[in-house]
């Protein structure tokens, strides 16, 4: 079980995650999470690094495909310049929707990759369909009680990433240093 709360990589931001590092893994589908992953919630639009690094993928012939667990509106309005497929309310970790869209473009799950901030949603997801899972720090957490707790939960899973792959981390940022 504890496998599937294990992410393939941690990066200090999405940014960090090139379309060459893709492209080598044979990553031809990113289904990317939104809120605290691309943008913080309260941030409507997508900012130029979010586009810079969209178009970049783009360039390289890698998909991009917007899953939210969030509430259509807000997708609509974060993706209304860019124009992506973007599915909103996907119940993550739930995988329905994931190898739906996978079929229908036509992508091997192999050739799909998934980023993310959370560990119980988000990379859940992407482990149960076995495809590569990239974690990135949340841009800007909520400080309510439950996402303090959810939080909580995830260091050990993090701890122990970091542990088994050192060089897969950079420490200092994730601050799960013991
Ligand atoms: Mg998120």
């Amino acid at each position: 079980m504890k496998k599937f709360f294990q992410p393939d990589a941690l990066f200090s931001s999405f940014d960090k995650i090139t379309p060459k590092y893709l492209s080598e893994r044979g990553v031809r589908l990113l289904f990317t999470d939104v809120d605290n992953t691309l943008a913080p919630y309260e941030l409507p639009e997508p900012d130029e690094r979010v586009t810079a690094w969209l178009d970049s993928l783009k360039e390289a012939g890698i998909t991009v495909v917007f899953l939210s667990n969030n509430h259509s509106d807000r997708l609509a309005i974060f993706n209304a310049s860019l124009g992506l497929d973007a599915y909103s309310d996907c119940k993550k970790p739930f995988i329905g929707i994931l190898k739906k869209i996978a079929k229908e473009k036509e992508i091997p799950l192999s050739a799909c990759a998934l980023l993310g901030d959370q560990i119980f949603t988000d990379i859940w997801a992407g482990k149960r369909l076995g495809i590569l899972s990239l974690m990135v720090p949340p841009i800007k957490d909520k400080t309510t009680l439950f996402f303090r707790a959810k939080r909580r939960l995830e260091r050990p899973v993090l701890k122990k990433f970091a542990k088994a792959h050192p060089d897969h981390i950079d420490l200092s940022f994730w601050k799960i240093k013991e």
